[in-house]
């Protein structure tokens, strides 16, 4: 070949060369028979495009491998952000989803979604009695039962704490009907807790959506027919009504207000006699809350105590109550020369219990006024020390070691166990009225109350009787030998000024004929 003529495999290499930058690595030149250098160059460039295709194969694979890899952290990581870590349920975000994929379809003419929502009815109970994990068994056997009674196109929900939902993508009242009766009957059963039993029974509120809803309307529906359901009474299903939109406001609207109204001085005291039964000699009063409403007038306790404690005001209510009370008994030892075992029984909420610094209000509250502690009684409902937490029996025994009394409110009608009471540092029993308003007419019922007195005497406590109504009780339970005890029939709760009158007038209440007009005032 002449020099000036050009050797082809030059232009076969360069064009290759431009089609290895391109990308094309299996692009090869076919070396020619001469063997020299050109050809060796040329081999040279086949071996460097061999070697430059398998380390791309290898890369290659490994960013198929880490796609792959970074993929499924991607779906476990949607997994977890959709799911309930403790019970593997559906959580809200899902829900959600679920829901509003429903809506969507039913806005396409499918039937519309049902939502359930269910509220267990005593798990903290469970939670405080038998600590936090049996409290997540609980919630994973009701996960395990709810997932038993839907279909699996259905989306069963952990919302969070012991609440639980259910959608049920097309459905009809009936099925969503069917769906709630089969969750409570499967939730009605007991759950076994190594040796123990627990209930895990709920309320349930059902809503079936319409195609115009939001989903968070439809949640906020059936939210409020289940809060229907939880202040109707355990363990049943209510139905949205509209209506109960409006109640709900109300109550949220009262809740407003009830936030401002110690601020605002509407909180007022009644004070109720508390009476010796053999002499009608007034040993004390119990002091009790009632809200004086700008609009809506005197609102009772049962009304707004458990709003308020829903809502954290009873700590500020209770230590209000504790603070005023205690101000009015100085007042009247002060102007009135009460008895030096006059009692003031003040009743307190199960949270105020647990509050750490309850005993050193209480004790400063007396010092400053110089009251002794023995006028003061603290009342507590069964409920509230039935689980014995540490911070409660500290308040209870930091309390009696003060000196003031403590009443067990209400017995009667929770956990009623001598036994327990016992071991509680407490000195009174208050027997919760519903024993007494069957008493003239219910048969055995005198026997069942001699018995439950006879009992609380065998704990070595004494016994008060609260709603006592009519002569004929007061009398049988005298007769008992029942101590004390308060209600209509001796005197109404009054207002402080007409409290201190009675105070200041007599010692010992005259009470001619009983009452059964709580109107008519039972005083002469
Ligand atoms: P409780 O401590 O068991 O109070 C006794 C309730 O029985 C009072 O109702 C009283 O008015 C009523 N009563 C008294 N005699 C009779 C009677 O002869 N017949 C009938 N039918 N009822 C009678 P009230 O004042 O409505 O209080 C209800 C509950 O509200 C109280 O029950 C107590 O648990 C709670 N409460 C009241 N004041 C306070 C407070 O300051 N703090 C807290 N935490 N709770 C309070
Ligand atoms: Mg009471
Ligand atoms: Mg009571």
């Amino acid at each position: 070949m002449s020099a000036d003529q050009k050797d082809p495999r030059l232009a076969m290499l360069v064009e290759s060369i431009v089609r290895l930058s391109r990308g094309e690595l299996s692009s090869r030149i076919e070396p020619s028979t001469a063997r020299d250098e050109v050809d060796a160059v040329i081999t040279g460039v086949n071996l460097l495009a061999e070697e430059l295709e398998q380390v791309y194969e290898q890369f290659e694979k490994r960013v198929e491998s880490r796609t792959a890899m970074l993929r499924q952290a991607h779906l476990d990581m949607m997994k977890m952000a959709m799911s309930d870590a403790l019970t593997g349920l559906a959580n809200r975000v899902a829900l959600m989803d679920a829901i509003e994929e429903a809506l969507n379809q039913a806005a396409n003419g499918a039937l519309p979604p049902a939502l359930l929502l269910l509220d267990l009815d005593s798990f903290k109970n469970v939670n405080d009695r038998f600590g936090h994990d049996a409290g997540d068994r609980v919630l994973q056997e009701v996960a395990l039962r709810l997932n038993s009674v839907v279909r699996e196109s259905d989306v069963v929900a952990r919302l969070g704490g012991d609440e639980f939902a259910i959608l049920l993508p097309a459905a009809t009242m009936d099925i969503a009907m069917q769906v709630a009766r089969r969750a409570l009957e499967v939730l009605g059963q007991q759950v076994r807790l190594d040796s123990l039993y627990v209930h895990s029974r709920a309320s349930i509120g059902v809503r079936l959506g319409t195609a115009e809803q939001t989903p968070e309307e439809l949640l906020l529906d059936a939210d409020t027919a289940m809060y229907a359901a939880k202040r109707e009474g355990r363990s049943i299903i209510k139905v949205f009504e509209p209506v109960m939109l409006y109640s709900r406001q109300l109550r949220s609207q009262m809740a407003t207000e009830l936030r401002g109204a110690i601020s605002a001085d509407e909180l007022v005291l009644h004070y109720q006699p508390v009476v010796e039964l053999a002499t009608n000699r007034i040993l004390g009063v119990e002091v009790l809350v009632r809200w004086q409403h700008p609009l809506r007038g005197l609102i009772p306790p049962d009304t707004f105590i458990p709003l308020a404690e829903e809502i954290g005001v009873i700590h500020d209510l209770d230590r209000w109550v504790m603070s005023a009370s205690l101000r009015q008994l100085a007042r009247w030892r002060r102007d009135l020369d009460l008895d030096a075992d006059f009692q003031l029984r003040v009743n307190l909420s199960a949270v105020e219990l647990k509050q750490l610094d309850l005993v050193d209000h209480v004790r400063t509250l007396l010092r400053e006024l110089e009251l002794p502690a023995q006028n003061l009684v603290v009342e507590i409902t069964e409920t509230a020390i039935v689980t014995r937490g540490e911070v409660e029996m500290y308040s209870l025994l930091s309390l009696q070691q003060l000196g003031v009394g403590i009443e067990i409110d209400d017995f009667g009608t929770g956990y009623s166990s001598i036994s327990y009471l016992r071991e509680l540092p407490v000195s009174m029993v208050k027997v919760d009225r519903s024993l007494l308003v069957e008493l003239d007419t219910r048969a055995g019922q005198l026997e069942f109350v001699a018995a439950i007195l006879q009992l609380i005497r065998a704990a070595g406590l004494e016994a008060v009787f609260e709603g006592i109504e009519t002569r004929e009780q007061a009398d049988q339970l005298r007769a008992m030998g029942c101590a004390s005890g308060q209600g209509y029939y001796f005197s109404r709760p009054l207002p402080a000024e007409e409290a201190g009158a009675l105070l200041a007038s007599t010692r010992h209440l005259r009470v001619e004929e009983g009452i059964d007009d709580p109107e008519v005032a039972p005083l002469r």
